[in-house]
């Protein structure tokens, strides 16, 4: 594909292309990250002012999009014959052909990027900053599994066998990569995939269909489906015909879904409660910007996010970085995605159980940098919440939010440090912020996390750059990261072959 044919295709739907253009590799090997459209050019800025102009009145609604309600039990057994007629024909296809079929949705993907923004801005209030690179991300989902599907054929000693039927059931914060990612990773390696999007997200769940359907992918054969979450939903996940489950969402959900067929493989990416740690050694301008970033990007509602700072000796007594903290958390400009200045969007729903605790009441010792306060009626819009004084070990330490709120605690070392931050039942992302290479040598040693980050944010992995997965309770099953390299192959049936040539 050229940049013309990119170019072309989005003006058919009325939209200026985003000029960050998109290299779709034409061989294994070839793979590049999607860039995400560059916001200084006039062109650029004009293109998402005419975004959020339709966010504002926004009517994609569910019902002119395609997505199948199902709502008894002998709806869900239509959908999963459907699915399961349609496999055979797409498993008999190669690998090659597959991954084309694959690609030429990364294709559609850009060229609806606008429609994208939109439907996640008005559904889940993820503002355009935060929802631009997850379309790029989408698209790397469908270009590295592309070329993976490519390379895992050529392995000369094992034959791999597609599972016949995926079921994958995603979150709502990330509801357009995620659930991309889950659908056409299954998709490529020669299964059928049935999709329930979250409840919260289920336009999200629809525009997908409705575009890896416009990439001419059969209908059968990737379906998406609005179940209730009731004794349907339940028909869904325990029904014997579903080969795999592929679930991103709290461990708990993760944990209920096992229950109810625990012999179900299970893919699943679940809590996390990460920290970031900041020592002596630390640049602290760069730590208190990127922890700010990690902690209040979308809200504070990513599985990634930075939930705790752990502030080491000098840092912790002397009151600079938490000056500089306060700071930058407070010149956040909290807003609707309608408002183009908006940095940090609205929490999904008014905050309630967990998180409505997280921002109204402190533990012993505990104080407000930054006390949350709800800005408008809905009760969703809510300015960042920083406490200090967290003890280890305390309700706070070990539980995850998810939402806008962060805890400092304070360390005497960093051995100290790395055993708070170890010290939850979680283990997703963490953080270091230091200079000094032995220090950053002993960590990495050390801590217990997935996905480890240094003088960085701790959000935002990049497909094939850093694979996403984390240990302990933040995953169930099968633990290999989604966008690395061993993530095609623990979705198929391996058999090992000795003497074929
Ligand atoms: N992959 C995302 C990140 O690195 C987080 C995904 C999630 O919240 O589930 O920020």
């Amino acid at each position: 594909a050229t940049h013309r044919d990119q170019d072309r295709a989005a003006e058919e739907h009325g939209e200026r292309p985003a000029l960050g253009s998109t290299v779709i590799p034409a061989r294994p090997g070839a793979f590049r990250n999607t860039p995400d459209t560059d916001m200084s050019t006039a062109a650029n800025q004009e293109w998402a002012a005419g975004i959020i102009h339709r966010v504002r009145g926004s009517r994609i609604g569910i019902e002119e999009i395609e997505a199948a309600r199902v709502t008894t039990r002998e709806g869900v057994d239509d959908v999963y014959r459907r699915a399961l007629a349609a496999q055979e024909t797409w498993a008999r296809r190669g690998a090659s052909e597959r991954a084309q079929a694959v690609r030429e949705v990364a294709r559609v993907f850009a060229a609806h990027r606008a429609d994208l923004l939109e439907v996640m801005a008005a559904e889940t209030g993820k503002v355009l900053e935060q929802g631009d690179p997850e379309v790029s991300e989408a698209m790397d989902f469908a270009l590295y599994y592309a070329e993976q599907a490519e390379l895992l054929e050529e392995l000369d000693d094992a034959v791999l066998t597609p599972r016949r039927l995926t079921l994958v059931t995603p979150p709502w914060n990330f509801p357009v990569a995620i659930p991309t990612g889950g659908v056409l990773s299954a998709l490529v390696t020669g299964s059928a995939v049935v999709m329930k999007p979250a409840p919260q997200a289920r336009r999200c769940g629809a525009i997908i269909g409705a575009l890896v359907h416009e990439a001419g992918i059969d209908r059968d054969l990737v379906q998406i489906v609005d179940v209730p979450e009731d004794e349907v939903g339940r028909a869904l996940i325990a029904d014997p015909r579903v080969d795999q489950l592929v679930l991103t969402g709290a461990y708990d959900t993760a944990a209920l879904f096992a229950s109810w067929r625990p012999e179900l493989p299970i893919k699943a990416e679940t809590s996390g409660k990460n920290a970031v740690i900041v020592t002596p050694h630390a640049d602290l301008d760069l730590a208190a910007k990127d922890v700010a970033a990690s902690a209040f990007g979308h809200a504070g509602q990513k599985c990634s996010a930075a939930s705790l700072v752990i502030t080491v000796g000098s840092v912790a007594r002397s009151r600079r970085f938490s000056s500089q903290l306060a700071d930058a958390v407070m010149s956040l400009h909290v807003g609707y995605p309608t408002d183009p200045t908006s940095q940090m969007g609205p929490v999904i729903e008014e905050p309630a159980g967990k998180l409505a605790d997280g921002l109204s009441s402190l533990g012993a010792g505990e104080r407000w940098l930054a006390e949350p306060q709800q800005l408008d009626e809905s009760g969703r819009l809510w300015s960042p919440g920083v406490r200090e004084g967290v003890e280890p070990g305390s309700e706070y330490h070990l539980t995850e939010y998810f939402g806008p709120i962060l805890g400092i605690v304070h360390a005497d070392t960093l051995e100290e440090a790395t055993e708070i931050q170890n010290g939850t039942s979680y283990g997703l992302t963490a953080g270091l912020h230091s200079l000094d290479l032995g220090e950053i040598a002993w960590w990495t040693q050390h801590v217990e996390a997935g996905n480890l980050y240094v003088n960085r944010g701790i959000t935002g992995a990049i497909v094939e750059r850093q694979a996403f997965g984390g240990w302990k309770r933040s995953a169930i099953g099968e633990t290999s990261k989604a966008g690395g390299p061993n993530y095609l192959i623990h979705l198929m049936d391996a058999a090992d072959v000795e003497g074929r040539r």
